[in-house]
């Protein structure tokens, strides 16, 4: 049996908002029902960093959905709840996120910004989940974010492909916001297929 793991609110409220939003109503209930999860039915967790939500809640909807919609529809959804995940940080602390942007700006290269944005971001990680959860790993060419015992993907085994897509969409957002180009990210393993962490790979160029 999985122990249980907490995390912050806003991570479930997004995924739940995020499945509203692409699947409807019907559809977000047809998952709820499906995982056993009706209890959130119009009842989502609060959009705070509270760290009160179960992360065993987030594996069942992504499981449910890929179960209900396939790999491809859940990427959509989840992508779009990381996005939203990312602009809230940026709408909750204006004042921290407009100092950090002006930083950022003073640096030269995008490698040096995504070096520093994603620092933060895995700095702050670890802050939440304790000090061995996230590395931020620089490549010659891009760089790896590993996740120990990621959020995203919590419980959910046998799959034959990864299904941490909210982290992917987080990320890009993230690193559009520092850059103001699209670098692609893929996620190269995934605990979902049997790793041991999850590993997302930002390339170290942007798209065309
Ligand atoms: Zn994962």
């Amino acid at each position: 049996m999985l122990e249980s793991r907490k995390i912050p609110n806003s991570f479930l409220h997004f995924t739940l908002r995020a499945i509203h939003d692409i699947m409807g109503g019907n559809g977000l209930n047809s998952i709820l029902n499906m995982t056993g999860l009706s209890k959130f039915r119009d009842n989502f967790p609060p959009n705070n960093e509270e760290i009160e939500s179960e992360a065993a809640d987030i594996g069942r909807l992504v499981k449910g959905a890929m179960d209900l919609i396939g790999q491809n529809g859940v990427k959509a959804i989840l992508k779009n709840a990381g996005h939203r995940g990312y602009r809230m940080s940026l709408d909750e602390n204006p004042e921290l996120m407009n100092a950090m942007a002006a930083e950022l700006k003073k640096l030269p290269t995008d490698r040096e910004r995504i070096a520093s944005l994603m620092g933060a971001i895995t700095y702050d990680s670890n802050r939440i989940f304790g000090e061995q959860h996230q590395e931020l790993v620089a490549l010659e060419d891009g760089f790896e974010v590993r996740i120990a015992e990621c959020e995203w993907c919590w419980g959910i085994t046998g799959m034959g492909g990864p299904v941490c897509f909210a982290e992917l969409g987080l990320e890009e957002e993230a690193i559009f916001w520092a850059t103001e180009k699209h670098y692609d990210i893929t996620e190269i393993a995934c605990r979902a297929m049997g790793a041991e962490r999850c590993i997302f790979r930002i390339a170290g160029r942007p798209r065309d």
